[in-house]
């Protein structure tokens, strides 16, 4: 396949973004190109199990162990993962435009590595663990499981994520929804669109009259609402308007 002319749609956006509110939202693609697999792409499996099965509060109920591992295995790859042009690309633009929020389903840290600051981590972090008996953080474990981490006062240590069925934190979800229903320009980044709450977003936006543009190699359910889609990587066509806007924004 040729590679599509991003031209057009990165001539119009300058004069887009200029002085008005963008918000962005990413998910696991964005890191992919940093070595961190998504959940739905291939190697997104561990052991032949689903992650959807493994990231539930059943799951962890029924074999905290298994669970641990699978954390333990992604906190290992984290380890070695560093930010990417995408991610950097994002850091810089909010440099450039004042009312810039980015909203992330990540949990990979890597936004906050890049040096993205009006950030919301809307499912939490794996670099933190949380007491499921005195709710105190702390960080996540660095080595195996076995043995299972455990907090100063006994108590079993879980990842400090939302897991699949569990509510967002309210704080951070208000904040997104707020972002979502008040920007001019709305980026959907690297995410297959398929997780609720945070895939009602783009909506949100779109009814808000926000332009949203789609930036993802592959359809998705956004595609019909989208002003305009990135058929291409994040870190070709995040750089790309990085530098569109450097070149306009004074
Ligand atoms: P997903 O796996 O469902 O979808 C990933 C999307 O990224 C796909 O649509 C794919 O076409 C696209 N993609 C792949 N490579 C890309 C690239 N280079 N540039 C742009 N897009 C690319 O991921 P999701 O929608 O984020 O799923 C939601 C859940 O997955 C969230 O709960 C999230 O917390 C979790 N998750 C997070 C991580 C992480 O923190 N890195 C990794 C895996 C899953
Ligand atoms: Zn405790």
């Amino acid at each position: 396949m040729s590679e599509p002319d991003l031209t057009p749609l990165l001539d119009l956006l300058p004069e887009l973004l200029a002085g008005r509110p963008l918000v962005v939202l990413t998910g696991a693609g964005i890191s992919a190109e940093s070595g961190l697999p998504t959940f739905r792409g291939p190697g997104g499996m561990w052991e032949g199990n689903r992650p959807e099965d493994l990231a539930t509060p059943e799951a962890f109920e029924s074999d905290p162990e298994k669970v641990w591992r699978f954390y333990a295995w992604r906190l290992e790859k984290l380890r070695g993962a560093r930010p990417n042009e995408g991610h950097l690309a994002l850091a810089r633009m909010e440099r450039i435009l004042p009312r810039m929020t980015l909203v992330t389903q990540n949990v990979d840290g890597l936004h906050a590595a890049a040096g993205s600051r009006n950030l919301l981590e809307l499912h939490g972090t794996l670099l933190v663990a949380r007491c499921t008996k005195c709710a105190r953080r702390s960080p996540a474990p660095e080595g195996p499981v076995p043995p299972l981490p455990v907090c100063i006062c006994g108590g079993l240590l879980r990842p400090d994520v939302v897991w699949f069925g569990e509510p967002l934190a309210p704080e951070t979800w208000e904040a997104a929804v707020r972002a979502a229903e008040e920007c001019a320009v709305f980026f959907v980044v690297g995410t297959s669109s398929v997780v609720a709450p945070a895939s009602s977003l783009a909506l949100l936006a779109a009814r808000g009259g926000a332009y949203v543009f789609e930036i993802n190699p592959k359809e998705t359910p956004i595609a019909p609402l989208a002003a305009g889609v990135f058929r291409a990587s994040a870190t070709k066509v995040l750089p790309a308007i990085a530098k569109a806007l450097v070149r306009t924004i004074p």
